[in-house]
């Protein structure tokens, strides 16, 4: 799919990345020994690990639901992720990224088959360079997929930019700092392979048809995150297989 960018040729990311490149990417699965299943996404100096631990029986039980199961994410930036210090625990903003992951994951599951059980996700990121939630949606998804829960697809997600006029896709920190022109606009969009999307947010302006076209850029920068996030879940495969790493 061609997309139309009409400031393409003339805009330089600060990085020097085309304006649809992502930042290099490093996924794997089996990072957190003591869960159910785990991963590691790392997106340039982005990086997030999730562990998931269940399907189990949901405690306090007044919140188990007897039609199905729960989805329970916590996405929690760590004191270190940024160079300056977080103040631990949870705040407004962890609290509603912790909402949305579950949003953007939860089409992909059978949680019919689960009544009465929850399956916990926790997010950390280690470090933080913009993109983090879609790093630890990219996370969690193959640490559900690990945990050899039942899912009818990848979730993959990645976040496409408006810098003053330009889209681009995958920001990072500095991105999101531009001042110039019509600004900086963030919009993190998570999809299902079949290019079904499961959550988009906005933050910044842009006209519905720049904003059709970015859709289009993400649909395609999640289609190589899933291919990432696959290889990462075969390898893991492999090597329980006895084979290569
Ligand atoms: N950030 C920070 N301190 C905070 C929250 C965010 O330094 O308390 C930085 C961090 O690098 C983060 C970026 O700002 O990745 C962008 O944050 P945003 O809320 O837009 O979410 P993200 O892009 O990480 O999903």
């Amino acid at each position: 799919m061609r997309i139309k960018n009409k400031m393409t040729t003339k805009f330089k990311r600060p990085d020097g990345r085309a304006i649809d490149e992502l930042r290099p990417i490093e996924a794997k699965v089996g990072v957190v020994p003591n869960a159910d299943g785990s991963a590691m996404y790392k997106s340039g100096d982005t990086i997030a690990i999730a562990a998931v631990y269940g399907p189990k029986k949901m405690h306090p039980q007044h919140q188990q639901n007897p039609l199905k199961g729960t989805l329970r994410c916590d996405y929690n930036m760590i004191s270190f992720s940024v160079s300056d210090r977080i103040r631990p625990g949870k705040n407004r903003r962890s609290m509603e990224i912790s909402e949305i992951t579950k949003w953007a994951l939860e089409p992909v599951l059978l949680l019919d088959k689960y009544q009465n059980q929850v399956i916990d996700v926790f997010i950390d990121i280690i470090q933080a360079d913009a993109g983090t939630r879609c790093a630890g949606i990219n996370a969690a998804a193959m640490a559900l997929a690990h945990a050899g829960i039942p899912m009818k697809d990848m979730v993959s997600s990645v976040s496409v930019g408006k810098l003053d006029k330009t889209l681009v896709v995958d920001l990072t920190k500095e991105e999101e700092d531009f001042h110039e022109g019509e600004g900086p606009t963030d919009i993190p969009i998570s999809m299902i392979h079949s290019g079904r999307i499961t959550h988009m947010q906005l933050d910044g302006k842009i006209g519905v048809k720049q904003l059709k076209e970015a859709i289009d850029l993400g649909k395609i920068a999640c289609e190589k995150v899933y291919e990432i996030q696959k290889k990462a879940l075969k390898d893991a495969i492999d090597m329980e297989n006895g084979g290569k790493e």
